[in-house]
């Protein structure tokens, strides 16, 4: 494996370092997918992690990380990260600028700011909202967070992976999601550095998977983005990707993807069975355990990652009505 990679002692570091910032999530059996395929079948519940989502591991490890000096945080990410990276400058006192385009919906504008944040509204796209975070480290001395391909971040989402271990020290197969790939990156070099025969399989959504149409390509290629019911799994991994690809192509025993109304299921399941409101992204383990496209082996450990969906989205998809909803909306 490459030097460059994040190893279990930044993991370790990092679980220290984070210790008083994150909850120590827990992990309990699930007895209808244990019924189900005949081997214990765990959830880790990182969906009640502080914010919704494991997204604060790593923006707390980055944040705790920066030189004393600088001037404040910044990233274009109106999704998970951007609410876990607020909530961790705000701890420490750093000043936090989330740039955003004008398309983001207002509650999602609410959420960062009553997080303390400053959410800046710049252009129409995506990518204007990167040029003003850019702009904002070369004129006013702050520290880009980048949400997935930064050693710090994917230490930090690494922290999940020894948790894992700790509490299913017999896990055989482990379901991680995928979308710029620093939870599976960090997750699976902690996973396998302590059980190295553990299978590791990373979960996508079809519609516009980058880290597998890279991982096929052998080098980071563009998608196009597509509506999903895993929002949070949407975006490029980066055409300058310096991480997680490689972590991701060296270290996941396989990347399943799965089709809307298999992705719609999990949320279902998780729902009805489990007693757990999960958002599209953090029902993907499920899912994939659900539609068959991965064989539980052994003692296996889905991630539940995030929560935050809009609950009227969250009722259509549990009352199989999302299509109608979705097609009235458009
Ligand atoms: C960000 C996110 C993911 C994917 O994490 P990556 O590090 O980008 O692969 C999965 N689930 C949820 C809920 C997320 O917010």
């Amino acid at each position: 494996m490459g030097t460059a990679f994040v190893t279990l002692a930044d993991i370790e570091a990092a679980r220290a370092r984070i210790a008083a910032d994150i909850v120590v999530t827990p992990t309990v059996d699930s007895p209808s997918l244990s019924e189900k395929f005949s081997v214990p079948v765990r959830l880790k519940l990182e969906h009640r992690q502080t914010t919704g989502s494991f997204k604060l591991r790593g923006a707390s490890n980055a944040v705790a990380l920066l030189s004393t000096g600088t001037r404040g945080v910044t990233a274009a990410s109106t999704g998970n990260h951007g609410r876990a990276l607020s909530l961790a400058a705000k701890r420490r006192g750093i000043p936090a600028v989330i740039c955003m385009s004008k398309l983001v919906p207002e509650n999602k504008l609410a959420e960062i700011r009553r997080l303390g944040a400053e959410a800046r509204i710049v252009g129409a796209s995506q990518d204007e909202a990167q040029v003003e975070a850019e702009r904002l480290v070369a004129e006013d001395g702050f520290s880009m967070i980048p949400p997935f391909d930064h050693p710090a971040v994917v230490a930090g989402q690494g922290t999940l992976g020894a948790e894992i271990v700790e509490q299913t020290p017999d896990v055989e197969t482990l379901l991680i999601q995928v979308s710029g790939g620093g939870l599976a990156a960090g997750v699976a070099m902690a996973v396998k550095t302590l059980r190295p025969n553990v299978r590791v399989i990373g979960v996508s959504m079809a519609r516009g998977a980058a880290m597998k149409a890279s991982l096929d390509a052998g080098r980071p290629i563009e998608v196009e983005e597509k509506e999903t019911l895993a929002d949070s799994l949407g975006g490029g991994i980066g055409l300058d990707n310096r991480l997680t690809f490689a972590m991701c192509r060296d270290l996941l025993d396989d990347l399943v993807l799965l089709s809307e109304d298999e992705i719609a299921a999990g949320v279902r399941h998780a729902y009805e069975q489990e007693r757990e409101i999960v958002e599209g992204a953090g029902a993907v383990g499920i899912a994939a355990l659900l539609a068959g496209k991965v064989r539980p082996k052994g003692p296996t450990v889905a991630v539940l990652s995030g929560r935050n969906i809009a609950m009227d989205l969250h009722r259509a998809i549990v009352c199989g009505t999302w299509r109608d909803a979705r097609e009235r909306a458009a």
